[in-house]
């Protein structure tokens, strides 16, 4: 994302360098355009002995099979959001059990944060950005191929997909 007018002062931005980076910033007022990735909180969930896939309708890797997973948001902790995300997309209450691991790329505007849960309630449902659900056992995931013209997020996720379903 790339601003051109200063979102403080509405004058137009200059490019240069700010602490050590080019950056956007405003001549008029100081305002210095940081650009940083949003934090997305993600599932992956037993459930019955099995692993809980969302079939996607969102970008990216719309019409693929995923763990739940959304943008956390202000007023809620990285864990609440997780926990909400697996609400709201595949009816399950869940329990976080551990920390997977945080993927960030440098071209990818989101940072993933993953935690192994298991369903302690709730029903399977596919719910938003969701068009199916369904448990697939860990020996037998969905394999899935990039789409043809990937975007850098997208040949960024599908891969972290599989690492986290198999950590
Ligand atoms: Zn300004």
């Amino acid at each position: 994302m790339r601003f051109r007018f200063c979102p403080q002062c509405g004058a137009v931005l200059a490019r240069g360098p700010v602490a050590g980076r080019e950056r956007e910033h405003c001549p008029g007022c100081g305002y210095v355009a940081f650009h940083n990735p949003a934090p997305v909180g993600l599932a992956v969930i037993e459930h019955q002995e099995r692993l809980v896939l969302i079939r996607r309708t969102v970008a990216p890797l719309a019409g693929y099979w995923a763990p739940p997973s959304g943008y956390v948001e202000l007023g809620e902790s990285v864990p609440e959001a997780v926990v909400r995300e697996a609400r709201e997309e595949c009816g399950l209450e869940i329990a976080l059990q551990r920390l997977l691991g945080v993927w960030s790329h440098p071209e990818v505007n989101a940072v993933i944060v993953a935690y192994r849960a298991r369903s302690v309630g709730g029903a399977l449902a596919a719910g938003d950005d969701a068009s199916e659900v369904a448990l697939f056992a860990p020996g037998e995931l969905p394999r899935q191929e990039l789409p043809r013209e990937p975007t850098a997020t997208e040949r960024w996720f599908l891969p972290l997909i599989d690492e986290v379903l198999r950590a």
